[in-house]
């Protein structure tokens, strides 16, 4: 990459949010190996950037608490099966990174002896400093949490300059552009238009955790190509959301 593209980079550190949904491309469930190369190919153009990586991947492929719950499981139960699923889809992750030749470290909120070390803000300061991708699973490590909160969470600890959450639609809209053909994208936001608006981009904790920190947040269309690309070198990809101006 030339030094010049790698000069005009507009943010350094970026925590990526990828939904456990993302991975399972057209499948019904589970982690479709083709999706994660994809991810791992896009993953890679940042890297080669210069670009410093925290990843956070949920579980809702797998399983997610309240819906078990909904099924007669309990909750807590329920949502340790979640963060669990989060630590499967961070291996997987891990894997394709890894065949495309990119340094990686993983932790966890949960963290399994000689598999997955132990969630260490220090420790992933310094292996992002070493410019491998770090991979953050299970979530925060508690019930009752979404890892929208925990890539909040990890975005702030690691002094992120954004945080970038990837979705199937190419922003934030007034209503679900998938069923509404009228629905108009925002450009920016303010973290308190998307409370109050009850924009459903991601759970109320992990936009007020953003708003106290002021962490900037990109919503963006993960199928796009070149998007991470794009949006690290300043283009104006989804819908930004901010400090109200
Ligand atoms: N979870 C949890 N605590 C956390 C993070 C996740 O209990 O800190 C559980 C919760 O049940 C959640 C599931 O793990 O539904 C999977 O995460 P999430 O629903 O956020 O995944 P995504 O929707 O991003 O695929």
């Amino acid at each position: 990459m030339n030094d010049t593209t790698t000069n005009n980079l507009i943010y350094r550190r970026v925590l990526l949010k990828l939904s456990g949904e993302a991975l399972q491309g057209n499948d019904a469930a589970g982690i479709s190996p083709k999706i994660l190369e994809q991810f791992a190919s896009d993953i890679k153009v940042l890297v080669e950037l210069g670009v410093e990586i925290g990843l956070v991947i949920g579980g809702g492929n797998l399983f997610r608490g309240a819906a078990l719950s909904e099924a007669g499981l309990d909750r807590v139960t329920g949502d340790y099966m979640g963060m669990l699923a989060t630590m499967m889809n961070a291996l997987a992750m891990r894997d394709a990174l890894e065949r495309l030749n990119i340094p990686t470290y993983t932790m966890s909120a949960l963290p399994i002896n000689g598999v997955i070390e132990p969630f260490d803000r220090r420790e992933a300061v310094y292996q992002l400093s070493q410019k491998k991708v770090v991979l953050f699973s299970a979530g925060i490590g508690s019930p009752y949490f979404t890892t929208d909160s925990a890539a909040s969470l990890r975005a702030v600890e690691i002094n992120a300059d954004i945080l970038l959450k990837a979705t199937k639609v190419d922003g934030i809209y007034n209503a679900d552009p998938i069923l509404n053909k009228s629905a108009k994208r925002y450009e920016c936001l303010s973290y308190n238009e998307v409370i109050e608006k009850n924009l459903k981009v991601m759970d109320a904790t992990a936009i007020c955790l953003c708003r106290d920190h002021n962490m900037l947040i990109r919503v963006f269309d993960s199928g796009k190509p070149n998007v991470l690309k794009k949006i690290v070198l300043g283009e104006p990809e989804g819908t930004l959301v901010q400090e109200e101006k």
